[in-house]
């Protein structure tokens, strides 16, 4: 358990907190970074059953990630836009943190696991040998440039990309570089001609290839072309309403990304964390599919069987009927249309759907 002055001001709370994060791994008291504040708070006291999970504290994936979390039984109270925040139900400790940190934390093992989006953990270079994909935060990672100069990524090459993905972004345009050092005269007339294009004047090695000059912002990139900081941007794109306002079009994708659930391998809560991706799993399977019922003229079934096979098989149930028979199974939700037209055309009866919240197949993950 944290536990925090109730007088304690939210600054001095933060302080605490930061200084739990940066120590938690080898120390459990804190009391010596606490005593050198302004006005020292209680010490913060961490009860080590607690795991440690890393959530978005703004942006896109803020929302879904805490919709994911109370659908998975992780629901918590947040008290003042606080950092942190203890589950109800379960000895899980949130940590809000901005979503570029997550990655390092959880790698450094400072926290146990954390939700992120795969572009951030590309762009910070971290590898996860486990990344469980959760459905929401889709979006790509694209190259944009002015619409009317109709460029290709090619074009882009010794020109000024702004970004916040500066390592894709130059590792991007670096691959494209050394395909075009083959044309390295054509480069040098594309230095002389460069200006006249509209664009930036391109930058050049001392061989004389041209370089793409990647500038890094940490955001509203769209709005630096227009500036004229830019020739075009790399950014994330997803109904791309965002790129159309600034003028732009999309002519190349780097990467697509979604939101991920990550985890350190190293955890002591090995148990929890896995009782938690369980969790994630049979939430998102359940999204997949449907429960179709209905009844069934007897001589039917084995041709009903076929259309709804379930997952492992179909439940039947006798009807006191003993023409009829009653079917449940599990369909994909977006054949279940189809297949009740289908159920329909082969005389089912009563026909019905319902949703389902969670799903537990019993194999292990
Ligand atoms: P849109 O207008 O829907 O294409 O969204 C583009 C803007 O939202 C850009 O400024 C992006 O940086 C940001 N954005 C889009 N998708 C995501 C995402 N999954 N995670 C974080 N930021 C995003």
């Amino acid at each position: 358990m944290i536990n925090n002055s109730e007088h304690c001001p939210t600054s001095e709370s933060l302080a605490c907190f930061l200084s739990f994060l940066c120590l938690r791994r080898s120390n459990f008291r804190l009391t010596s970074q606490i005593m050198q504040m302004e006005r020292p708070c209680t010490p913060l006291t961490i009860d080590s059953s607690n795991l440690l999970l890393a959530i978005p504290k703004k942006g896109r994936l803020h929302e879904r990630s805490v919709e994911l979390l109370n659908e998975i039984g992780l629901q918590f109270k947040r008290t003042n836009r606080s950092d942190i925040a203890h589950c109800v139900a379960a000895p899980v400790l949130l940590v809000f943190l901005n979503v570029v940190d997550i990655p390092v934390f959880v790698a450094e093992g400072n926290v146990d696991g954390g939700i992120v989006g795969q572009d951030v953990i590309s762009e910070t270079g971290q590898h996860f040998a486990e990344q469980q994909l959760l459905g929401f935060g889709r979006c790509v990672l694209a190259v944009q440039a002015p619409m009317y100069l109709h460029l290709t990524c090619d074009d882009l090459i010794g020109k000024r990309v702004v970004t916040s993905y500066p390592r894709l972004t130059k590792r991007f345009f670096a691959s494209l570089e050394i395909k075009q050092r083959g044309a390295d005269v054509l480069n040098r007339e594309e230095v002389e001609t460069g200006s006249a294009s509209g664009m930036t004047t391109p930058s050049t090695t001392v061989e004389g290839y041209l370089r793409t000059t990647v500038v890094t912002l940490s955001g509203s990139v769209e709005a630096s072309v227009a500036l004229g900081l830019s020739d075009a941007v790399v950014d994330l794109v997803e109904t791309g309403d965002t790129m159309r306002m600034a003028g732009l079009q999309q002519i190349g994708v780097i990467m697509k990304t979604e939101a991920a659930f990550i985890s350190n391998p190293n955890t002591r809560h090995q148990t929890l964390l896995t009782m938690i991706k369980k969790r994630i799993d049979g939430y998102l399977t359940a999204l997949k599919y449907q429960m179709v019922s209905y009844n069934i003229p007897l001589e039917k079934l084995s041709n009903a069987s076929l259309l709804t096979p379930g997952l492992r098989s179909p439940t039947i149930t006798n009807l006191a009927d003993s023409d009829w028979i009653s079917v449940t199974a599990v369909v994909e939700r977006t054949k279940v249309l189809d297949t009740i037209d289908q159920l329909d055309a082969l005389g089912a009866q009563d026909i019905l759907t319902f949703n389902f919240k969670h799903f537990r197949s019993g194999a292990s993950p």
